[in-house]
This record gives structure tokens, C-alpha cells and sequence, in this order.
């Protein structure tokens, strides 16, 4: 009985794990790297014809975005997932796969004129239809007896539509153990899904630390807050430009959206048109609009019963093509316009933003993270002005950041579920998902409280049945430097953790060496622990 890190391991992507059981192998995840992350999203570091089952926690495609290339190397198992997550990973993979087919056209295209070899697409949208033949789905609270020695319960984690945590009671021989993976946990008090479900225990937890060192800390006012700024940029007869996620983000905004028209919070102009300038969008939002039955908190259910449209309204359109976007800017009437890409490193947005950033009496809103080096993070940043398409444009417009929203749950909210495992408590937890400085950080943070914790590194293997780890994994090199995103940390010790990291690097580079050379440099570092470990 074994589990071995193949993703997300002291970083926010690439999310995979994999368990074997009475020969069976079990993989959790197989999320895209991105960004920063990103080392090599061609090769696995396993045999994808060697896999038996695939579970799904939720769409997004760092936990979902190398599907279509698992299938294509060789993948023949039956993927299990929620019944919404399925229906979403149907939009996200083929919008992934149609984003990989554009860069390696255009990377081709370029290659052409410098003599660089052909590149292939990681998958093509021939791929990604082809995963829709392996998946079969699960209502949240079904135990599904996967195969001998494994059932499997997905349970609401709260985070996207669909998203789950994932618990599994393993036997194999004499040995039982109950595992969860916590998937992404999501924020409490959202709209439209539900909070977190806690559990009551597990003998191990495999848990995400995305803000396993920080807390929100905005009031909750989303409704009056984009209200006012509605009502203010229409007065001045600007548009409001929101960039955003197509799928759960835009679905919010619409929910606001609807809830300010519905109480008339806009004075200046009551009826404004909002347009959803996204294909990706568009088509989550009929997801949204769907079979939800099963997967809505309260509130959204209520209205769903009352009959009234959760993200319907007068003067919504949405665009498909990219001449109607195209004509959203010759009109000057003044709109909401929300867009795609989030960060705005690309899509349509960036021609929204070139023919409106220019004019003061216009606003751009943020509603999510903007990493590092991202259009939208120089916005924020206060550029003065920003080069879209070859063309300088000076940066006039307001621009707002909204923090109100988010679809992680905090340090204190992350502390609160780990703590209600109670009956039994873990006899270890596994911290990932979380970046080099916050996973390693929260895990110590859970060794305060009397768990047994670590965060793990990439390739390490862990025996289950005897409680240790068997495997030493290791960090991989990132081409991106990091972001100065969230974790405040000192440089000092940031100077410290990258010596740390050319440490590893050496170790693995000396192996091979021989033997006497190899005792005595052990020999030298743990006198250097034993100096510091204080
Ligand atoms: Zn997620």
C-alpha cells in the first residue's frame, strides 16, 4: 500500500498522486504545470498504461489539464469524477487543448523563419474529445467500490462547481486504512456552491496549503462595493472592463450582477448592458444553468425553487465570435464588459483593455490573483502606460482591485478542517499544493499542533501500511523565477532556502561518487543540522 508524489509538491500545480493497492494503481489528479511551475508537462514520471483508475477532484485545469495527454500516451483505466466536474472538464480540456494547438502553431510559425524543429501540441482537441470515452460519474455522498480492497466517496470540498474531496477506505491483506485528499478546499460563505464538508476522521490526509500562511482578510461586500463602481463609471459614461476566469468566477459576477439589478443599485443607469465576452464563458455558464441539483448551497437553491434565473437579466448578451467582440468597442453606449483571460496575458481581453484604458472615465476591475509578471499585475503595479499589440497605450482609466472573492480557503479555515479529523487522527498528513515556502511552512505549523506532518518533494514514495517514507523525493528546477505573490517572507531567508535548494541539486548530482567521499559528506551536513537545529 503506497503513495507517491507525482505533482503539486511544494508548488500550486501539476497537482497528481498515485496509490497502489493490491497491485491496482490509483491516480488522483493530473493536473497541468503552470507558470512559474512549469518544468516539463510532456513526460510523466510513471507509465500511463500502467494506471487502472483516474479520480478527478475538480475541473480546473491544474488538477485536470494533462488528461487528454495521459490518454494519448497510452491511458486505457476508467476515470471516475462528480457528475459536474465531468460535464466541466468536457469545456475546460477541449479549451486547453485548443490553446495548446495556437501555441504550437505560432511557435511553429515562428520556428519556420529561424530554422527551429516542428513542435507538437501536448494534445490536439482530437484528444481531448477522446477522454469523454473513459469517464464515468458519481453524485457527491455515493461510496463507489472502485475495485477489490478500494471504495471511494467523493465528498463537497466547497471550491468549484463539482469539486471534491476525495476519501478512500483501503484494504489490502490484513492492513485498513482510510485516506482523504482534500482536493482544492474552498472558501466558506461563496456563492452558489456550498462550505467545505469536514470530516470526522482518517488515518491519513493528503491536504492543499495554497494560503496555508495567510488570512483573508476583506469584509464582505461584493454587491455594494461593484455597484458603486457600476453606478459611478456609467455616470461618467465609461465602461467597466472585468477581467476573469471563464469558468466559476464569471458565473459570481453574474450572480452579483443579477442581485444589483434586481434591487436597482445602479441609479445612474438601471438597465445597463453587461456583455460575457468569452466562448468558455459561455458555455460554463449553460453548465450553470444546468442539472445543479445536488451540488447549490441555500441560497442558490432557493432561488432555483422560487423559479428565478440565478444569472439571468435584462441586457445580458453573450458574444461568440470574434467580429461581434470586435463591435463591442465601435459602440460607445457604456457597458460591463467581462472577458477572458483572468491575468490578461491573453484572449480577448487584451482588446478591450487596448481600447479602454486609455479613457479616464472608464474602469478596470480585477477579481482574482494577478501572478507575477502578468498584464494585470503591471495595472496594478500603476503602470503608466502599457504596449497591446505593438501599440503604446497610456494607462487612464481607474483601476480596481477586488479582493472580495476567493475560491481557497484561508490559513484559519484550512487549521479548522484539518483539526475536526478527530476519530481517528491522522497518523500523518501530507501537505501539498502549496508553494516552497508556505507547504514546508504550514506542515510545521500542523507538527505545533501535535500532528505528524511533512511536505512532500516530487518522486517521493511513502509506505502506507508501515507509516514511512520509503522514497526520497526532490524539487525540480523551475524555469520562472518566483513571484513575490503572497508569502511575506525575509530575503535572508529566502537567500537561505535557495542555497537549500543547490544543496539538493549537489546530492543528487554526487550520486554515483564513491562511497568514502559520499559517508563524509553526510557526515559534514548533519554536523550542520546538529549546529542549527536549535
Ligand atoms: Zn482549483
Amino acid at each position: 500500500m503506497k503513495l507517491s508524489f507525482y505533482g503539486a509538491d511544494q508548488c500550486v500545480t501539476g497537482s497528481c498522486h498515485c496509490l497502489e493497492v493490491n497491485g491496482k494503481k490509483i491516480l488522483v489528479d493530473c493536473g497541468l504545470q503552470q507558470g512559474r511551475d512549469e518544468v516539463d508537462n510532456q513526460s510523466l514520471p510513471f507509465a500511463p498504461g500502467s494506471i487502472d483508475y483516474l479520480l478527478v477532484t475538480h475541473a480546473h485545469i491544474d488538477h485536470s489539464g494533462r488528461i487528454p495527454m495521459l490518454v494519448k500516451q497510452g491511458f486505457k483505466g476508467r476515470i471516475l469524477t462528480t457528475r459536474l466536474t465531468a460535464e466541466l472538464l468536457n469545456i475546460m480540456l477541449l479549451d486547453s487543448a485548443h490553446i495548446q494547438e495556437q501555441d504550437a502553431e505560432w511557435k511553429n510559425r515562428k520556428g519556420e523563419r529561424s530554422g527551429a524543429a516542428h513542435v507538437e501540441p501536448l494534445y490536439t482537441i482530437e484528444d481531448a474529445q477522446r477522454v469523454q470515452e473513459y469517464v464515468t460519474t458519481c453524485e457527491y455522498g455515493q461510496v463507489v467500490e472502485l475495485c477489490e480492497g478500494v471504495e471511494v466517496e467523493f465528498v463537497d470540498a466547497g471550491h468549484l462547481l463539482g469539486s471534491a474531496c476525495i476519501a478512500m477506505d483501503l484494504k489490502e491483506g490484513d492492513v485498513k486504512k482510510r485516506i482523504v485528499f482534500s482536493g482544492d478546499l474552498g472558501n466558506i460563505k461563496q456563492p452558489i456552491i456550498r462550505d467545505p464538508v469536514h470530516f470526522q476522521g482518517a488515518d491519513y490526509v493528503v491536504m492543499e496549503s495554497t494560503y496555508g500562511d495567510r488570512n483573508h482578510t476583506e469584509v464582505w461586500s461584493y454587491t455594494d462595493d461593484l455597484a458603486k463602481l457600476i453606478d459611478e463609471t456609467m455616470a461618467r459614461g465609461g465602461n467597466v472592463i472585468i477581467p476573469s476566469f471563464a469558468v466559476g468566477r464569471t458565473q459570481e459576477l453574474l450572480y452579483f450582477i443579477r442581485e444589483i439589478k434586481d434591487q436597482h443599485m445602479v441609479k445612474s443607469n438601471p438597465d445597463f448592458p453587461v456583455y460575457i465576452d468569452s466562448p468558455l464563458a459561455k458555455r460554463a455558464t449553460t453548465i450553470f444553468t444546468g442539472d445543479l441539483q445536488g451540488y447549490l448551497d441555500d441560497d442558490a437553491l432557493k432561488l432555483v425553487k422560487d423559479g428565478t434565473h440565478m444569472f439571468n437579466f435584462t441586457n445580458l448578451r453573450m458574444t461568440e465570435t470574434s467580429e461581434e467582440s470586435k463591435a463591442l468597442n465601435e459602440d460607445r453606449t457604456p457597458k460591463v464588459i467581462i472577458s477572458a483571460s483572468g491575468m490578461c496575458d491573453a484572449g480577448r481581453i487584451r482588446h478591450h483593455l487596448k481600447h479602454n484604458l486609455w479613457r479616464p472615465e472608464c474602469t478596470v476591475v480585477f477579481v482574482g490573483y494577478q501572478g507575477e509578471g502578468t498584464l494585470g499585475r503591471h495595472l496594478l503595479e500603476g503602470a503608466k502606460s502599457v504596449k497591446l499589440f505593438g501599440e503604446e497605450i497610456a494607462v487612464k482609466a481607474q483601476i480596481v482591485n477586488f479582493h472580495g472573492l476567493s475560491s481557497h480557503a484561508d490559513r484559519d479555515h484550512l487549521l479548522g478542517w484539518i483539526q475536526d479529523f478527530k476519530a481517528p487522527k491522522p497518523e500523518h498528513v501530507f501537505v501539498v499544493h502549496g508553494d516552497r515556502e508556505v507547504a514546508p511552512f504550514f506542515a510545521q505549523t500542523l507538527c505545533g499542533l501535535g500532528f505528524e506532518a511533512h511536505a512532500p518533494q516530487y518522486t517521493e514514495v511513502y509506505d502506507l501500511a508501515a507509516n514511512r517514507q520509503i522514497e526520497v523525493g526532490y524539487l525540480p528546477e523551475r524555469k520562472a523565477k518566483p513571484f513575490d505573490g503572497a508569502p511575506k517572507t525575509s530575503s535572508a531567508y529566502q537567500s537561505l532556502v535557495s542555497v537549500g535548494e543547490m544543496l539538493m541539486e549537489l546530492i543528487r548530482r554526487s550520486r554515483g561518487r564513491d562511497n568514502k567521499s559520499l559517508a563524509s559528506f553526510a557526515d559534514s551536513l548533519r554536523k550542520l543540522i546538529e549546529k542549527w537545529d536549535v
